[in-house]
C-alpha cells in the first residue's frame, strides 16, 4: 500500500469503488513487464496499474483522474517501438482485459471489437466468417487493436489495403474528462463535418482512450503466391514495382526489400530458413500476390510477371514458393532480420518513409552519410518499400566498441533523417513518435503543424492527464 501514498486517499478509495480489486494492481512483479519495452529504449516506473473490463469503468477512471489531475498512460500489448506506452511514474491503464468481440457483420464487411483485442484474434475471427482483416505485423500475436489504431500501424499489406487508419470505420473513445464518445459507425460514407475519429488515430494515447472500434473486413484470401527475387541493382526496385503493379494490379499485396546483409543475418541466426537462391545478390525483394478465387491465377500471374522482369533485365533470378512451407521460409527471412539484427553488435534504428521513386536515392545517400560518421558502419536497409517505408537500421563495424557506437546515435539519426526530410519524407513512418522522436518533431515539423497539434491537445485534454510527455512536450501552452 505504501507505494500508493503519493495519491490522495480519497482518490484511491474512489478508484476502488469503480473497478474490481483484481483489476487494481500494485504487485511489483505484475507491473514489471509493463515498465520496459522490447526495443530497450525505456526503463519506466509506476506503482499502480489498472486493468478495466468495460467502457464504463474506463470512463469512471478518467473522470476521477481528471478531477484529481492525475496522469495516466494507456497501454495495449506493449509492443510499441518508441516507448509510447511506458510510464514515467504515471498510472498505467492497461487495456488487455477489454477483449470482447462486440459484433461481426459479414454482409457489411465489418467487425466491432473492444480495443484490447489481440490483432491475431481478429484475423481468426474474420476467417471464420470467410472474410479477411489485412493488418499484418510481426507482433500480431501480442499487439492490440487499440494500440494498432493509436500508432496507426502499417506492416506488410499497406500497399494494397492502407494503414490501420484506412481500416477503421468508427471508434468509441473515452475523453480525458470521462465523457464517452460513441462514434462506432459502420459507414463507408459519412461526410458530417470534421472526421473526429482521425484525431484519435495515431495520437498515441495523448487525447483519449480508444475503447472499441468498428473495422473494415475484405473478401477472404484463398490463394497466395510468394516469391524471392534478386534485383539487378537497387534502382531496379522501382522498375520492378511498376511492372508488378501494371501486370498484377490488385493481386500485389506485399513488396519487401531484403539486402544481402539482411539475408545473411536471417540465415546465420534464424531457424528453418533455407537459402532461397543458389547465388547471393546485393538487393532482393519478397513479393506476394494474393487472390480470392483459388484458381492458381495469382501464382501464374506472378510467374509471368517475373519472367518479363528477367527478360527486361530488372531482376537476375527469382524463386516462387511451391508449398506453404517454402513460402513460410521466405517470410521467415523478413522476420528474422527484425529479431536478430541486434546480434551484429547492436543497432541504431530508423523507421523512415520517402516517396517510392526516391527509395533508391534515399538509401544510397543515407549510406554515404552514415559512413561519414563511422566509416565501416554496416547499414541494413530493409522493409516495406512497396509503400516507401524503409527500416534503415545501422550496425557497428566489426569489433567496434559498443559504447562508442551508442554515443554516435544522435549524429547518425540526424544524418539519416536530414536525407529523408530532403526527399519530402517522414522520420516516423509507422511506429510513431512516443518519447523517442520528440526532438525530431521539433526539428522537422513546421511551427504551424506543432501549434495546431498543441491546440488540439489542450482543447481535448486541458488538464494534460493523457500520456504526458509523449509526442509533444507536456507543458502549459
Ligand atoms: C516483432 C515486432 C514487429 C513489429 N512490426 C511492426 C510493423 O510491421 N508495423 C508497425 O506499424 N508496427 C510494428 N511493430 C510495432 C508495434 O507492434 C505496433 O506499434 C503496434 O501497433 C502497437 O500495439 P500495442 O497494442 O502493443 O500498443 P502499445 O505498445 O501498448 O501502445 C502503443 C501506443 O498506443 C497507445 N495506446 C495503446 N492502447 C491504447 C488505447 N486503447 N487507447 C489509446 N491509446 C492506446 C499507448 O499509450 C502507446 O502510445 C512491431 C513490433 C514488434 C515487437
Amino acid at each position: 500500500m505504501n507505494s500508493l501514498k503519493k495519491f490522495p486517499d480519497k482518490f484511491i478509495a474512489d478508484l476502488k469503488a469503480i473497478i474490481n480489486p483484481r483489476d487494481f494492481v500494485t504487485d511489483e512483479e505484475k507491473i514489471k513487464p509493463s515498465l520496459t519495452d522490447w526495443v530497450g529504449y525505456a526503463d519506466g516506473k509506476s506503482s499502480l496499474m489498472l486493468t478495466p473490463r468495460n467502457t464504463e469503468e474506463v470512463s469512471g477512471i478518467l473522470k476521477l483522474c481528471s478531477n484529481y489531475k492525475i496522469p495516466i498512460v494507456p497501454q495495449g500489448g506493449n509492443t510499441g517501438s518508441v516507448a509510447g506506452a511506458i510510464p514515467n511514474g504515471e498510472i498505467i491503464l492497461n487495456m488487455t482485459k477489454m477483449n470482447s468481440i462486440r459484433e461481426i457483420n459479414p454482409n457489411d464487411y465489418t467487425v466491432t471489437v473492444d480495443a484490447g483485442c489481440i490483432l491475431e484474434k481478429i484475423h481468426e475471427l474474420a476467417i471464420e466468417s470467410n472474410r479477411f482483416f489485412p493488418l499484418s505485423i510481426g507482433s500480431q500475436g501480442t499487439c492490440t487493436i487499440g494500440g494498432n489504431i493509436s500508432t496507426n500501424a502499417g506492416g506488410i499489406s499497406v500497399l494494397k489495403y492502407g494503414n490501420m487508419r484506412d481500416l477503421v470505420l468508427g471508434l468509441e473513445v473515452v475523453l480525458p474528462n470521462g465523457e464517452i464518445w460513441n462514434g462506432l459507425r459502420r459507414l463507408r460514407k459519412d461526410n458530417t463535418g470534421y472526421a473526429l475519429k482521425h484525431i484519435f488515430m495515431g495520437a498515441e494515447g495523448t487525447l483519449g482512450i480508444i475503447t472499441a472500434a468498428c473495422l473494415r473486413l475484405f473478401p477472404e484470401i484463398t490463394e497466395k503466391a510468394t516469391a524471392f527475387a534478386s534485383l539487378r541493382n537497387l534502382d531496379s526496385c522501382v522498375d520492378l514495382l511498376e511492372l508488378l503493379r501494371t501486370e498484377g494490379g490488385d493481386s500485389l499485396s506485399s513488396y519487401e526489400l531484403i539486402p544481402d546483409i539482411g539475408l545473411d543475418i536471417a540465415i546465420t541466426y534464424g531457424e528453418e530458413i533455407i537459402e532461397p537462391l543458389s547465388k547471393r545478390y546485393q538487393w532482393n525483394v519478397i513479393i506476394e500476390f494474393s487472390g480470392t478465387k483459388n484458381d492458381g491465377a495469382a501464382k501464374l500471374n506472378l510467374e509471368n510477371t517475373l519472367n518479363t522482369a528477367i527478360e527486361n533485365g530488372i531482376i537476375l533470378d527469382a524463386i516462387i514458393a511451391n508449398s506453404l512451407k517454402q513460402a513460410n521460409s521466405i517470410w521467415k527471412i523478413r522476420k528474422a532480420i527484425v529479431e536478430y539484427q541486434p546480434r551484429l553488435g547492436g543497432e541504431i534504428k530508423h523507421d523512415v518513409a520517402v516517396p517510392i521513386s526516391n527509395v533508391p536515392e534515399f538509401i544510397k545517400e543515407a549510406n554515404d552519410a552514415v559512413r561519414r560518421v563511422i566509416p565501416d558502419i554496416r547499414p541494413v536497409a530493409y522493409g516495406h518499400i512497396g509503400d516507401g517505408n524503409i527500416h534503415y537500421n545501422v550496425c557497428p563495424p566489426l569489433e567496434y566498441d559498443h559504447v562508442s557506437f551508442k554515443e554516435k546515435t544522435e549524429e547518425i539519426h540526424k544524418a539519416v533523417y536530414d536525407i529523408a526530410f530532403k526527399f519530402g519524407g517522414s522520420f516516423a513512418a509507422e511506429h510513431g513518435v512516443g518519447v523517442v522522436k520528440k526532438n525530431e518533431m521539433l526539428r522537422y515539423k513546421s511551427e504551424t503543424e506543432i501549434n495546431l497539434m498543441k491546440l488540439i491537445k489542450i482543447s481535448i485534454d486541458p488538464n494534460q492527464i493523457m500520456n504526458p510527455g509523449k509526442v509533444l512536450e507536456n507543458k502549459k501552452y
